[in-house]
């Protein structure tokens, strides 16, 4: 296991033991786009930036009250196909 997979596993393992089904769905995000040393911010902002919109996960992926509260960045009206 390189440095990459034993960071984004702390990340996972830490997620996945909370209770509910809220710590599963943000340990698989972090397990889908999580990258610790691509500068990309925390694992929670490169969750937040995920583009995935027809991931079922998408709606539900774990996101800041910050980001929700951006005009735009969580509405999906324009963004997904008719
Ligand atoms: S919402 Fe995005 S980060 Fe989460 S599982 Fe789907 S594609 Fe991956």
């Amino acid at each position: 296991m390189n440095d990459i997979d034993t960071a984004r596993n702390k990340v996972i393992n830490r997620e996945k033991a909370k209770p509910g089904l809220r710590g599963k769905i943000n340990a698989n995000c972090a397990y889908c786009i999580y990258d610790p040393f691509g500068s990309k911010g925390t694992w929670r902002q490169q969750v937040e930036e995920c583009t995935s919109y027809d991931c079922p996960l998408y709606e539900v992926r774990p996101v800041s009250e910050t980001y929700n509260a951006l005009p735009l960045k969580g509405d999906l009206s324009n963004a997904l196909p008719e």
